[in-house]
This record gives structure tokens, C-alpha cells and sequence, in this order.
């Protein structure tokens, strides 16, 4: 069993009362290393010197070119152990290495790239049009850096989540704070090695493994840090607001989601049954824009979940590691339970199960669940309206489109949403009427590095990739330059008559 260490100040060290937490493969259930379980202090250690490196102008000053270079550096370490990553990403969070080769670790270099190349590019002069009353004058925003970033993220994506966190900060001159989810902070750490071989100073990142209750809301109230974001729960959302308000910290938050496809009559079926699939059960569901509310028009209804039902048994359930594999286990026991609680729940309210609700016979260990669906939900229904975060589906059929986008909207989520349709002109109607950060026509879960990601409603505050994500990591300055200041002497007049 490998044993980490977290990095704090340039440096790799243990927690100070030398307490560690176990990393659980959760498709077999065996323990896969130790990593420190940090306390308050040794947060506190870590805060001091990611405001001791933000305060020294060593990176936070640093030209653009330069911050620029050592990103790409980064990218180049990211790409060398793409593989190795992919492996330790699966074998740590259940992904499976399908998806964690596929995805996880290319779109980790591709992101980070993408803010490696805007830390050069991003023009941080913006001027603004030229002001002529009361004085003439000359003014431009500049952006700088927020300061110092406490960064928390979930286990469902943990190296992609950590890039998404530590690329836009870094390119905009922040230092960080960045805390793994408790089930997965192996790759995040794998990411601080890199950071550091690629000679990003020491205090500039810093990685801090522990549990939320202890390093997270300590990064949340921490007094010397002036940013923090938040990827998790909408309730962990609520309280790192809560603990943020005491100080005004600036506040990133991408929570939870309850996303609606809505096929609509004229879509191709074919497709729309395979992006339905790939919306709901990518991850064994555990991803938060999965399109767990599945909208079907009525016309097609029939047609429509013979084919998907059909398709849905061809999911290859079955341990991570295996190339054959198409879906893993969900991350966790515990989340296993919660799943299965809404399984019960669904049952319950008399939605009707079609396929799945049960851990797959054939495997003993891991925490698996089979791809669930149930059809005739009730959008008031709890498996409608709360996030299960597991290999479950709800379908709800409609008969108008105005009935679809009524259902849609009918959330306390706002993430994302599909919308399946050869008829694109009403397909970008509909995505407009949809109150979500992202919608997908005739495709789901494409997220690329230039659009912005984030939630309406509750499920979140602010943006992340592209330009939308490096801003949130920077204040506006105005500066005003009086070019012909004479003219404005009237205003001084009110007080220097
Ligand atoms: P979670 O319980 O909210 O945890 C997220 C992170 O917050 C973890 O690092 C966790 O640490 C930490 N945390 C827990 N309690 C905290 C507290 N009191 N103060 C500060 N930090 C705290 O969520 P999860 O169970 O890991 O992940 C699933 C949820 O994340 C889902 O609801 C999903 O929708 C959401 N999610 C959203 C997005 C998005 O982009 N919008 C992406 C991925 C996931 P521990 O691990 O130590 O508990
Ligand atoms: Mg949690």
C-alpha cells in the first residue's frame, strides 16, 4: 500500500498529529494507500504560506509570459503521465479506464492547457470608451489577482475537478489552497508533483488532504484567503457560503443538478436513445450535469423506451480496471446506500422499474449498481426532484413542448439539460426556455475548455472553463486618468468654492 504525503509550502510532509485517512478502490473494496488527514493547523500552515508566496509578487507578479511558460510545463508533465494517471483516477475513484484514458486524463491536459495558453493571451488591460463630462478623461480596467484560493472539490472527477480549480487561478496570478475530496486525493496529489517538477514556486499551489468538516470550512472561514470555490453538494454550498460571508470572501460555487433531456418527436431516435444512455449512466450517473430526468414525447413514447430499454441492457457493468467494462461502481458504500434509498424511494411513490434496482448478482465486492430506469415518474416525484448521483433514470412522458419546458424548469437545480430534435430552429427555442448554465442539442455532457460551465438556480454561483472561468479569478480595477481635468472644476467647486 502506497502512503502519500500532502505538499505544503514546496514541501512534502505528513499531517503534524500524524493521523492518516485510508483511499478505498471501490471495485473491490481493498485499501489502495493512506493519505494524511490534515487539522486545522495544518491548514492554517498551508493559508500562511499561500499568502506569504501571493504577498511576495513572486508569482502573483510574475510577467504573463512567464506564468504562461511554466503552465505549459505543467501540460507537458500531465501529458508524460497521462497513462499513470488514467490508472491511479480509476483505481481510486471507480472510473472506468475507458473513461479515465478517454477522458479524464486527456481533457486534464487539454484544460490546463487552455488556461496555460489565456495566462500569455488574456488581455489584462481592457479600456473602455473615452469619457468626456465631466472631465476628460482616460480609463481602463485593469485584472489582477483575487489573492489567495481555498479550493474544494468533489470525488466524481478529481483530476479534472483539481485542474478546473488550480489552471484558471494560476493563470490569473492567484495562489492555492486546493483540498480533494476525502475518497479520492490521490491524483490531486500526482498533479502537485507535477506542479512542483515543473517549478511553479513553493506556496504557490499547495494540496491539503482531510476531511471537508476540518479543511474545508477551515479554507472557508480562514481569514487570509480571499476566494473560495467550492465543486460538491448543494448543501456543503449553503454552509461554505454561510462560513465565507463572515469575512466577504468572493464565492465560486458548481452544486448539484437534476438535468431534463427532452427528446422531442421529430428527433432520431437512434441517437437520442444513445445520448439518453451516455446523459444518464457516464460514471454510473455520478456526474453532476447527468440528465437524470428523462422527457419523452409522448407520440414516440412507445417506440422510443423499447429501443432504450433495450440498448440499456448492453451497459457492461463490471470492475474498473477491465477494458471491457463500460460501467464501474458507484465511489463509495455510503453512496451506495443513498442510491439504493432512492431506488426504495422511487418504489415507493409507485414509479414503475423497468430494468436494474439491484446490485449486479455476479460481483461480491465493489460497490456496484445495476443501470435502474423507471417510467411513469411524476416530476413531483422525490427520484425527480432530488439528486441521486448513481445509475438511475427517470422518464417522464409529456404531450406538448410547452409541457417539456414547464417540467424542465419545474427544479430547484438549474445545471444543464438535452434537447433532441432535427429541427434546430424550435431545438435553440427550447434550449433558451430551459433556466440552466448549459444546453445540449442533439448531444450531452460535451464540455469543452472554451465554454463556460456553471448552474442557474441552486445549483450554483459563477462560471468555470474559458474566459467566463479565469475571470472569476480576477477583480476589475478602474483606473480614470483626467486627460483635461480643468473642465470638472465645478464638481470641486461644491466643496472649494
Ligand atoms: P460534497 O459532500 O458536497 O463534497 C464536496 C467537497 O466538499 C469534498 O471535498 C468534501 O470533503 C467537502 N466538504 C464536505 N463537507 C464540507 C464542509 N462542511 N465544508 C467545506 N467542505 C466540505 O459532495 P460529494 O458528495 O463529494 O460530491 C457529490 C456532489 O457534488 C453532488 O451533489 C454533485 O452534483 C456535486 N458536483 C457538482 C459538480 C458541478 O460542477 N456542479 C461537479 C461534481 C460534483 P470530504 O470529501 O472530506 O467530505
Ligand atoms: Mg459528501
Amino acid at each position: 500500500m502506497k502512503k502519500y504525503q500532502m505538499f505544503v509550502n514546496g514541501k512534502w510532509v505528513d499531517a503534524k498529529s500524524g493521523k492518516t485517512m485510508k483511499v478505498i478502490n471501490p471495485g473491490n473494496e481493498e485499501v489502495a494507500a493512506e493519505v494524511p488527514a490534515a487539522d486545522v493547523e495544518d491548514v492554517r500552515e498551508a493559508v500562511k504560506a499561500a499568502r506569504n508566496a501571493f504577498d511576495s509578487g513572486i508569482w502573483s507578479r510574475l510577467e504573463q509570459k512567464k506564468r504562461s511558460e511554466l503552465m505549459l510545463r505543467v501540460v507537458d508533465g500531465l501529458i508524460a503521465k497521462q497513462n499513470e494517471l488514467a490508472e491511479l483516477e480509476s483505481l481510486s475513484s471507480g472510473a472506468t479506464l475507458r473513461k479515465s484514458t478517454m477522458i479524464d486524463a486527456p481533457l486534464a491536459v487539454e484544460h490546463f492547457r487552455h488556461f496555460a495558453e489565456l495566462a500569455y493571451k488574456k488581455d489584462l488591460y481592457e479600456p473602455l470608451p473615452w469619457i468626456n463630462f465631466p472631465s476628460v478623461s482616460w480609463n481602463f480596467v485593469v485584472r489582477e489577482p483575487i489573492g489567495v484560493a481555498g479550493q474544494i472539490i468533489p470525488w466524481n472527477f478529481p483530476l479534472l475537478m483539481a485542474v478546473w480549480k488550480i489552471a484558471p487561478a494560476l493563470a490569473a496570478g492567484n495562489c492555492v489552497i486546493l483540498k480533494p475530496a476525502s475518497y479520492t486525493p490521490l491524483t490531486a496529489l500526482e498533479l502537485a508533483k507535477i506542479i512542483e517538477e515543473a517549478g511553479i514556486p513553493a506556496g504557490v499551489v499547495n494540496v491539503v488532504t482531510g476531511s471537508g468538516g476540518i479543511v474545508g470550512e477551515e479554507l472557508a472561514s480562514n481569514p487570509m484567503v480571499d476566494k473560495v470555490a467550492l465543486t460538491g453538494s448543494t448543501v456543503v454550498g449553503r454552509r461554505v457560503m454561510e462560513l465565507a460571508s463572515k469575512t466577504v470572501k468572493k464565492v465560486t460555487l458548481e452544486l448539484g443538478g437534476k438535468s431534463a433531456n427532452i427528446i422531442l418527436a421529430d428527433a432520431i431516435i437512434d441517437e437520442a436513445v444513445d445520448g439518453a444512455l451516455f446523459g444518464t449512466f457516464l460514471h454510473a450517473g455520478q456526474v453532476c450535469e447527468s440528465g437524470t430526468r428523462l422527457l419523452v414525447d409522448e407520440k414516440i413514447y412507445d417506440k422510443f423506451m423499447d429501443k432504450l430499454i433495450a440498448r440499456a441492457k448492453g451497459i457492461k457493468v463490471g470492475y474498473q480496471m477491465d477494458y471491457e467494462t463500460t460501467m464501474g461502481p458507484v465511489v463509495s458504500a455510503t453512496q451506495r446506500e443513498t442510491v439504493e434509498g432512492y431506488i426504495k424511494a422511487g418504489l415507493d411513490e409507485k414509479a414503475k422499474l423497468v430494468i436494474g434496482g439491484k446490485r449486479p448478482a455476479d460481483m461480491k465486492k465493489g460497490f456496484f449498481v445495476e443501470p435502474t430506469i423507471f417510467v411513469d415518474v411524476k416530476n413531483s416525484m422525490k427520484i425527480a426532484q432530488e439528486e441521486i448521483f448513481g445509475p438511475v433514470l427517470a422518464v417522464i412522458k409529456f404531450k406538448t413542448v410547452e409541457e417539456a419546458i414547464k417540467i424542465a424548469n419545474d427544479s430547484m437545480y438549474g445545471l444543464a439539460g438535452g434537447v433532441w430534435s432535427t429541427d434546430l430552429p424550435r431545438a435553440i427555442e427550447v434550449a433558451k426556455a430551459i433556466r440552466t448554465g448549459t444546453v445540449w442539442i442533439n448531444d450531452y455532457h460535451l464540455i469543452n475548455a472554451i465554454a463556460p460551465f456553471g448552474g442557474y438556480k441552486q445549483s450554483g454561483i459563477g462560471r468555470e472553463l474559458g474566459a467566463y472561468g479565469f475571470d472569476e479569478y480576477t477583480q476589475a480595477k478602474h483606473i480614470h486618468v483626467a486627460v483635461a481635468p480643468r473642465k470638472a472644476k465645478f464638481w470641486y467647486d461644491l466643496l472649494l468654492d
